[in-house]
């Protein structure tokens, strides 16, 4: 019998290539290492996966090509492409802003009316103008946006931007958000029922393992005497685990943590009398 394979769109290579990768890993899904990049399969899940140019992922969803892909939200929402979006993946966080020359006055978006915008993402910086009511002049250019002001190609940018330093270099400063963008697994509107099974058991693993990357596994001791107030400041999946130890008088509590409210608690706990604080990554988290 021949069983389907849903097949994958991720990026060849570039900045989502790694955590795509090491996501369908941490999934538990091997890939075989073939000589050809361009496709590899699963040895231990119904998955084919392609590598291709992140800009051609949302097409190739949407005609089939692919049944799902893997795609920064700044490329999808350029491109309009007719797919559904079935999980924000916690990854290839960056935004798409708005940057002007440093020593431009700039005092709201007011200040684009009239100006010439350079950009590798015209619809979305159509959209964002439409919206803020202001006209300006969209120059679409494949690459090295940053360079466009000082060259006299246009008086302000809208690009990518994580930490800053690239339009540093080229003498502009970022004034106004358009997007906050992170990686997302989209999917092909139509999908074969038999495919959507194999697609539902994948993101019970996604899921299972973003939680995970979320959270941390506690150990502590604390004085019997205290216990009610350390486990009051821990939150747990149902309740703490509570297990007495050898000395008299003294219990080891287990529990799980929230990455972001990790260090607060941390110092609540120790300020109330817990000792040996142990903390452990977790693997998978199923819930
Ligand atoms: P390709 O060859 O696949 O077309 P690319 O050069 O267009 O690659 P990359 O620079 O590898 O794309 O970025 C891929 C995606 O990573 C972006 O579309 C965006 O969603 C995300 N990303 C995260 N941080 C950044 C950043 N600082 N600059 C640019 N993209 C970023
Ligand atoms: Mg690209």
């Amino acid at each position: 019998m021949l069983v389907k394979k849903l097949k994958i769109a991720i990026q060849k290579s570039g900045r989502l290539y790694d955590d795509s990768v090491k996501l369908l890993k941490d999934c538990g899904i091997d890939l075989k290492n073939g000589v050809n990049k361009l496709k590899t399969e699963s040895d231990n899940f119904p998955m084919e996966i392609y590598f291709l140019r992140d800009d051609d992922i949302p097409q190739y969803v949407e005609d089939a090509v692919a049944d799902i892909g893997i795609v920064g939200e700044n490329v999808l929402y350029e491109n309009k492409k007719k797919v559904d979006i079935v999980e924000h993946l916690g990854f290839g966080k960056c935004r798409l802003a708005v940057a002007v020359g440093r020593s431009e006055q700039y005092d709201g978006v007011g200040y684009l009316q009239g100006k010439k915008i350079a950009t590798t993402y015209p619809n979305l910086v159509r959209d964002f103008l439409k919206k803020n009511k202001v006209e300006a002049d969209i120059h679409e250019i494949s690459g090295s946006v940053e360079i466009a002001p000082g060259i006299g190609l246009a008086d302000a940018i809208v690009d990518l931007v994580s930490s800053g330093s690239t339009l540093f270099m080229n003498g502009l400063k970022e004034v106004e958000p358009v997007l906050q963008s992170q990686a997302v697994l989209i999917r092909n509107k139509d999908l074969d029922p038999a495919l959507q099974i194999i697609l539902d058991k994948f993101l019970f693993r996604i899921r299972a393992v973003k939680k995970a990357r979320n959270t941390k596994y506690i150990l502590l001791n604390a004085p019997n005497d205290k216990l009610q107030v350390i486990i009051g400041m821990l939150p747990g999946m149902k309740s703490p685990t509570v297990l007495p130890l050898a000395e008299p008088g003294w219990s080891s509590v287990h529990s799980v943590l929230n990455e972001n409210d990790f260090w607060d608690i941390i110092e609540k706990l120790k300020g109330a009398g817990a000792q040996g604080i142990l903390v452990v990554p977790i693997e998978k988290m199923i819930i």
